[in-house]
Parts: C-alpha cells; structure tokens; sequence
C-alpha cells in the first residue's frame, strides 16, 4: 500500500527529505508519492516518516 498526498500540500520539500524510498517527488502542483516505491515505511521505520513531518497533515491513506 501507498500514501496518498492531497492537494492540502504546501510545497515544503520536508516530506520528500526523510522518504527512506525516494517515493517522493514535486509533482505539477503539489508533491507527488510513487505508489511503486512507496510502502508506507513498514519494517524501516514504526510511523510513515513524511506523515510525521508533514506540517499540514496532508498525507493520507488513499
Ligand atoms: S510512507 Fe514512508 S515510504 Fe511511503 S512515501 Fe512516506 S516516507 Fe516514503
Ligand atoms: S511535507 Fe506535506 S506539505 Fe510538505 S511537501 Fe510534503 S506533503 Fe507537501
């Protein structure tokens, strides 16, 4: 499974820095998750990391 990025995002680049997949990248309006890269950070870390810092909650289960 893959987070889901809303249109809520700000641009802040936080999120796309702690990604342990590279998942993340600036999309046309906002950023972007990679579904294919993306596993929700299971077995690498206890919480989704760019949840963790995203300062506008905008990361969501799809
Ligand atoms: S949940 Fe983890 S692997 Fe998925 S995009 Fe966020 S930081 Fe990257
Ligand atoms: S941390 Fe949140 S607001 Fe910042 S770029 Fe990522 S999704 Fe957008």
């Amino acid at each position: 499974m893959s987070l889901l990025i809303t249109t809520d995002c700000i641009n802040c680049d936080m999120c796309e820095l702690v990604c342990p997949n590279n998942a993340i990248f600036p999309g046309e309006e906002v950023y972007v998750i990679n579904h294919d890269l993306c596993n929700e950070c299971i077995g690498v870390f206890p919480h989704p990391q760019c949840q963790q810092v995203c300062p506008v909650a905008c990361i969501v289960q799809p």
